[in-house]
């Protein structure tokens, strides 16, 4: 195993190739997945679900099916798009949660 000093670390990061995040220095999610401050909202998504019984999340033209399983292949594998898509989404339903 390859020691990389934090600046390094700073720099690698391959979530975009499917794998996760290479880069574990931000923060630790609720499933053990590990982020940089780059892909710090998958972990977001991640720990969301956590705290709300891994609810389905739809948003055209994305969507998570319930459980820990899809929301670890959707912060793991699926591209910015979606997981910006899903973290507007959650905002909108904590902010319908507030006015309500
Ligand atoms: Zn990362």
């Amino acid at each position: 195993m390859v020691e990389f000093s934090e600046e390094e670390y700073a720099r690698v990061c391959s979530t975009v190739a499917g794998e996760g995040c290479s880069n574990p220095t931000a923060f630790t999610d609720e499933l053990g997945n590990t982020w940089c401050e780059d892909c710090k909202q998958r972990g977001d998504l991640v720990n969301w679900g956590a705290t709300h019984d891994w609810q389905a999340l739809e948003i055209h033209p994305y969507a998570i099916a319930q459980g820990p399983y899809y929301y670890q292949i959707a912060a793991a594998m699926r591209d910015d798009d979606m997981i910006w898509s899903m973290i507007g989404l959650i905002e909108m339903l904590e902010n319908a949660q507030e006015v309500a």
